[in-house]
Order: C-alpha cells, then structure tokens, then sequence
C-alpha cells in the first residue's frame, strides 16, 4: 500500500516552519530517499514534482530577489531626486528673494530719480519741467471746471551783482534763502518752483487777480525783509524782486498767460523794481 501523501500544513504549523527552516519540501526529500518506499508507485511522479517544486522555488526567490534590488533602487533615486528637489527648491526661493529685492530697490531708485527729474538741485524747488507739467494740468482742470488760476513770474533785482561784489556761492546761498522765503510765503495749495536763474515760477490755482496780488505782495515784502547772514560777521545786502502776475482767461493757452506774466515782470522792472504788476 503506497504511503499517504503528507496532509497539509496547518498556519499555525506553517507559523513554526518560517521560524525553523529546513524548506518545507526537505521533509519529501527524506521519504522519497527512504529505501522503505522505494517501490511505492508514487515515488518517481512524486519525486518528478518535487524536483519540480524545488525548481520553481528557486527561480521565485531569484525573482524575489532582483524585486528587492529593484525595490532599493528605486528608493534610493526617490531620495536623491527628493534631495535635488529640495535643493533646487531653496535655490529657487533664494533666487525669489534677491529678486524681491532688486526689484525693491529698483523701485526705489526709478522713483528718486524720477523725483529728482523734477527737482531743482540748487533750492530743493520743483524745476521747470515740473512746473510745465502742472501748467499743462491746471489749464485742463481750469478750463474743465471755470476755475481760473493766476500764474507770477518773480525775478530777484539787480542779482548780478550780489555774485559780482561777493561770490557765485553768496549768489547761491541767497537764491537757497530766497526759495525758502517764497515756499513760507505761499499757501498750502499754491506751487513754487524755480523757471531759471534768478527767476521763479509761482502758480495760484483756482485764485482770483485780486487774491494772488495779496499772496504776491506777501512775497515782495517777505523777500525784502530777508537778512541774509551768510557768514558772522558778513551778511548780504537786503534784496528785492519784482513780480509779474497774471490770471488766466477763459480758453485761454497757458503760454499765453505765461507771456503776459513775462510782460508784467518787465513793466515792474521798468517802473523801479520791487514791485507787482499784472497784466
Ligand atoms: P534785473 O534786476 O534786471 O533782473 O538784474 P539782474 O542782475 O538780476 O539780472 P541779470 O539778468 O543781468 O543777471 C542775472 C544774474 O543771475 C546773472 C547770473 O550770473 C545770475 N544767476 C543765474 N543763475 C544763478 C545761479 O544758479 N547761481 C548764482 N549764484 N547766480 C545765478
Ligand atoms: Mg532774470
Ligand atoms: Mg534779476
């Protein structure tokens, strides 16, 4: 009577046997080599299937074992590739920032310089372009609204001879004091800028003849007044100017009213100086 084939395991067994090798088919090698089953029919299919088994077991642990090494592969190039990712991360962001901040600086500096177009050097005044600007601007706004503004050119008498008798930077220390004098002259809303020279430009928006001549006539005597200590004990000759002043009419170019300006200044300087006409 041929042997019966060995039962199968249970888990719990199976449990044991992945504690303790031997493989699990080492226990049919030793029957089928027992000289007790040698002529047991069974034995050679038997012993053809287990040859078998055993074949297949190693091919699976090769497989299992080229899995694993695919297996640390691919975990270690996921680290690395998350490492360079990191790293290119922080460059990126390092990048960002010193982006961030030229543009800042840049910013700033497009704005300084921008202001600084508009300056002039000398007095801290607005220059002439930027006086130009807001010409243009008030003519619109004033033509828009029938609000009209008055304009006043103002030219310091007899300057020349301030940098003759005493220096060009006694001539600048009192074009610096005098720009101050109109600026703390002027109401909040009024604009002052240099047009060149020793001439100012001083625009009134929406200001009646009447009222810019008081705003004028404020200037003048503010100017006159002026002591011009430049260095203890040497002071400057007080100085006066003359104001031309004009108010806008309807319609009316500011470049015309500008001439007019100009016109007035000259009818000042004819009549004696240190004086306001308007025209
Ligand atoms: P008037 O009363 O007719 O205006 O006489 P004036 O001497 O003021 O006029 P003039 O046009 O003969 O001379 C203007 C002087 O202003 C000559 C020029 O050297 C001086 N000036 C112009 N700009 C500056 C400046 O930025 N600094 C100094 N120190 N002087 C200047
Ligand atoms: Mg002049
Ligand atoms: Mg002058």
């Amino acid at each position: 009577m041929p042997e019966a084939l060995p039962q199968k395991h249970s888990e719990a067994e199976d449990g044991l046997e992945q504690k303790a090798a031997p493989p699990p088919w080492a226990r049919f090698s030793t029957l089928l080599e027992d000289p007790a089953h040698a002529a047991n029919p069974l034995r050679e299919p038997f012993a053809e299937l287990l040859a078998l088994y055993t074949k297949q077991q190693e091919k699976q642990s090769k497989l299992l074992c080229i899995s694993d090494g695919y297996h640390d592969l691919s975990r270690a190039q996921n680290s690395s590739l998350h490492a360079q990712y990191d790293r290119q991360l922080r460059r990126l962001q390092k990048i960002a920032r010193i982006s961030d901040r030229y543009q800042h600086s840049l910013h700033e500096l497009s704005s300084a310089l921008e202001e600084a177009a508009l300056t002039d050097p000398l007095t801290g005044l607005h220059n002439r372009r930027y006086l130009m600007e807001r010409l243009k601007k008030e003519t619109q706004r004033s033509n828009r609204k029938a609000d009209a503004f008055s304009l006043a050119i103002l030219d310091v008498d007899h300057f020349k001879s301030i940098n003759d008798r005493f220096s060009h930077e006694a001539g600048d220390f009192a074009l610096c004091q005098i720009a101050t004098a109109i600026q703390g002259s002027i109401r909040e809303y009024d604009i002052c800028g240099r047009w060149g020279g020793e001439e100012f430009l001083i625009l009134l928006p929406d200001t009646s003849l009447t009222e810019a001549l008081q705003v004028c006539e404020r200037i003048r005597h503010d100017i006159a007044q002026l002591h011009l200590a430049l260095l203890e004990p040497m002071e400057l000759p007080h100085l006066t100017a003359s104001i031309g002043l004009a108010m806008q009419r309807p319609e009316e170019n500011y470049s015309t009213t500008l001439d007019r300006a100009d016109s007035a200044l000259h009818a000042a300087k004819r009549q004696g100086r240190n004086r306001v006409e308007f025209a």
